[in-house]
């Protein structure tokens, strides 16, 4: 079963600023695999092809993050879309191109992830916490400082 994985950069790769859970082995093992892989990421597109060239890997795609629906667009030959990430705009970027969401933080790790121990060796942090979902997102209204005292 051939999957498009979409990565994000920053939280989610352990080559983002922070250092995510997805190490640079595991995306090598799903290209090992037959899957498509590549990134989609505020960071501009440049930045993304520059570390992926510094990983040594070549990803099919580099879009920028309201630009994912243009993968799917291009490559139909899959069976399934994932976009891993770690924020709830990832999510909400995911759902708007019919990508399944996968929360790096929560995620039951695939089968590409999985060392040959059958073990998922995360990145140097770890998985980390959770963030909790923002005020904004849960349409609650912040305060603003002009409208304090
Ligand atoms: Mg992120």
């Amino acid at each position: 079963m051939v999957l498009l994985i979409s990565f994000d950069i920053d939280g989610t790769l352990e080559t983002g600023n922070g250092p995510g859970p997805i190490t640079l082995e595991m995306v090598r093992r799903a290209l090992a695999l037959g899957h498509v892989i590549g990134s989609c990421s505020d960071r501009p597109v440049q930045d993304q092809q520059a570390m992926w060239t510094a990983a040594g890997i070549e990803p099919s795609f580099t879009v920028l993050k309201h630009k994912l629906d243009t993968v799917k667009a291009q490559f139909t030959e899959v069976e399934a879309y994932y976009h891993i990430g770690d924020t709830e705009l990832d999510q909400h970027y995911a759902r708007l191109s019919a990508f399944e969401f996968e929360q790096v933080q929560t995620m039951e790790p695939h089968v590409w992830m999985l060392n040959d121990q059958g073990e998922a060796d995360w990145g140097p942090n770890g998985r980390g916490m959770l963030r909790a979902p923002s005020a904004t997102t849960l349409g609650l209204s912040v305060p603003q400082p002009e409208a304090w005292g």
